[in-house]
């Protein structure tokens, strides 16, 4: 990650007990930094909501905005519309804990936190698992090309997909007596 990502600490040990607010725009620029090869692009509003207490940093995120993706259909960019409500839990501790897109602990002597990357875990999360133009948005030349192409492909998945896994087989047996 770039220094860019100097923009995303909150220095929390200088705050007050109590909820701060924070806003974000993240750019292709911040997608950029995670180098990650399935994000084009991206422009994001996020508000962040921040409760502090003794031991604990709670977060609200709301984040919305598009990603530029590869449409699974035609192979062309397309812009994917995401909004994400959602919440985690710093946790300061010195014991050893699994970190996840939920909870994240930081060593009990931490006085800030980078939020970049949760940001962007957050977002990563809420893309569809089927990428594709909205509204049969699909380049049209582009899907005639593929046409010859993805014919062959779905003739030898349908292939595979009668060729059912022996075990699968057996369990049918087993429910039919
Ligand atoms: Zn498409």
């Amino acid at each position: 990650m770039t220094d860019r990502m100097d923009e995303y600490v909150i220095r929390f040990s200088g705050l007050s007990i109590g909820t701060h607010q924070f806003k974000y725009v993240l750019d292709t620029s911040f997608f950029e930094a995670f180098e990650n090869s399935e994000i084009r692009s991206g422009d994001f509003e996020v508000e962040v909501s921040m409760e502090k207490s003794e031991r604990f940093l709670t977060f609200q995120l709301v984040l919305s905005g598009w990603l530029g993706l590869e449409c699974d259909r035609c192979l062309q960019d397309f812009r994917q519309e995401i909004s994400v409500e959602d919440n985690f839990l710093v946790k300061l501790t010195d014991k050893q804990e699994v970190d996840d897109e939920r909870l994240v602990c930081l060593p009990e002597d931490a006085f800030e936190f980078n939020i970049s990357r949760q940001l962007y875990e957050h977002i990563y999360l809420a893309i569809p698992n089927r990428r594709i133009h909205p509204d049969g948005g699909c380049n049209p030349e582009m899907l005639a090309h593929l046409a010859d192409y993805l014919l062959v492909e779905e003739d030898e998945e349908s292939k595979d997909s009668e060729d059912t896994d022996p075990r699968w087989n057996a369990l049918k047996n087993l429910k039919l007596n």
